[in-house]
């Protein structure tokens, strides 16, 4: 039977590697087409020069020849992980360091996930090192030193290990200790951590990170503050993050949950936005609460949680499952086997979340018209994103469905 259990990984595997490479090269012959067709699309024009537009282009087909090979070689890794015999080899490795220690089977169920985990952190260096200091830095955006690079891995690696103890353990605890409801115990579990990362993630990890500092622009916090109060958002702060430590990529998002909910908006885009705009981008993301697409969104990922460890649990047992990888049955190695090999399975899932996000992007446009009553701001600070982060301005239809959260400008401004 495992042979069935290799063949189905295979066939899902190869699909998903081809849907990948296909999307791709569409995206990139599209806008090399819709270049030499019409060049600026309609309402980009007067708004983005002759040499932005031609490096946005540049940009977009460089990140699409980079992402042919990153994906080819991250799928041999994955290939080379799950049949190379590198995960029987951590197993022994985690049974003999895992011995040391008691409970025994959850200190070796964490020594075996954390390896597994410590590997591929290691083996997707090439092409995220290429990432950070070859394309981004060719473009302009990389503001990255080499230093800080090495600090943002090392708190990255602590991170990970001080939280994944703690909550592998719990994990592995529940699964061996709650019968056959295991799966809604883990899933009770691994929803109330959630919450308790929303909480501590402002005020712990992300000041770890970044420097958060109260926005001195009085006039521009009056004005949120204002807005806030008028759609009965209620907020903790609103904050600056030095984004422009890391790229001169621009962005602004809520962080923490309830009234202690931060508004944190990046150096980088308050250098390249009007005080209009600024403030049209924090009412759209208002609407996403007010809305309440935040906690529509966090229950559908829920669900998927709940299904993806129900199917877990049905196949805790089933030996072939783990032979097919050269793995004995057992809690920890169920885990990691579900961590390594539902990418190509929800791969299909993305598609409809995305379909679900863009509506949610939408409906928060128009909130923002609405409580500015002016469609204007909304639209010019869209406008100015993209042509700043040097976006796609024509992606291919099929490539935006499949991988683009957001509606493309040209579309939210229809
Ligand atoms: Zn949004």
């Amino acid at each position: 039977m495992e042979h069935v259990v290799i063949g189905l990984f295979f066939v899902f595997f190869l699909l998903e590697f081809l849907v990948e490479f296909v999307l791709n090269e569409l995206n990139m012959a599209w806008v090399r087409k819709r270049q030499a067709e019409n060049g600026v699309p309609a309402i980009f024009k007067g708004r983005i020069g002759v040499e932005d537009y031609q490096k946005s282009v540049d940009y977009t087909l460089a990140k699409g020849r980079f992402q042919r090979w990153a994906d080819l070689y991250g799928r041999l890794v994955t290939l080379f992980v799950l049949f190379g015999g590198v995960l029987p080899f951590l197993d022994r490795v985690a049974q003999n360091l895992g011995g040391h220690f008691a409970p025994r089977t959850q200190a070796t169920g964490i020594v075996f996930c954390l390896a597994t985990g410590l590997l591929f952190s290691t083996l997707s260096l090439p092409t995220d090192l290429y990432a950070t200091f070859g394309l981004e830095t060719r473009f302009g955006f990389n503001k990255t030193t080499w230093k800080l690079y090495l600090a943002d891995k090392l708190k990255g690696f602590f991170l990970g290990i001080a939280i994944g103890i703690p909550f592998l353990f719990a994990v592995l605890w529940l699964m061996e200790g709650t019968g056959s409801y295991w799966w809604l115990w883990v899933f009770l579990f691994v929803f109330a951590f959630q919450f308790l990362l929303l909480v501590l993630y402002p005020i712990l990890i992300a000041p770890w990170f970044n420097k958060f500092e109260p926005l001195k622009d009085d006039e521009l916090r009056e004005r949120i503050l204002t807005l806030a109060d008028e759609v009965g958002f209620k907020t903790g702060g609103i904050y600056t993050m030095n984004g422009s430590k890391r790229s001169s990529h621009s962005n602004a998002y809520f962080t923490g949950i309830g009234k202690a909910k931060r508004i944190v908006l990046f150096d980088t885009l308050l250098e390249q936005m009007s005080r209009d705009q600024g403030l049209a981008v924090l009412a759209h993301e208002m609407g996403h609460y007010k809305m309440k697409h935040v906690r529509r969104m966090l229950l559908v990922q829920s669900l998927f949680l709940l299904g993806g460890l129900y199917i877990l649990s049905l196949l805790i047992d089933y030996a072939p499952f783990f032979h097919a990888f050269g793995l004995e049955p057992s809690n920890y190695r169920a885990l990691v086997l579900l961590g390594l090999i539902s990418g190509p399975l929800t791969f299909y899932l993305g598609p409809l979340l995305n379909l679900l996000s863009r509506k949610h992007e939408y409906e928060a446009d128009r909130f923002a018209a609405k409580v500015l009553k002016d469609g204007k701001p909304m639209e010019e600070a869209l406008i100015n994103l993209t042509v700043r982060n040097l976006s796609n301005l024509t992606p291919h239809p099929w490539y935006s469905a499949y991988h683009y959260s957001h509606p493309t400008t040209v579309e939210r401004n229809d």
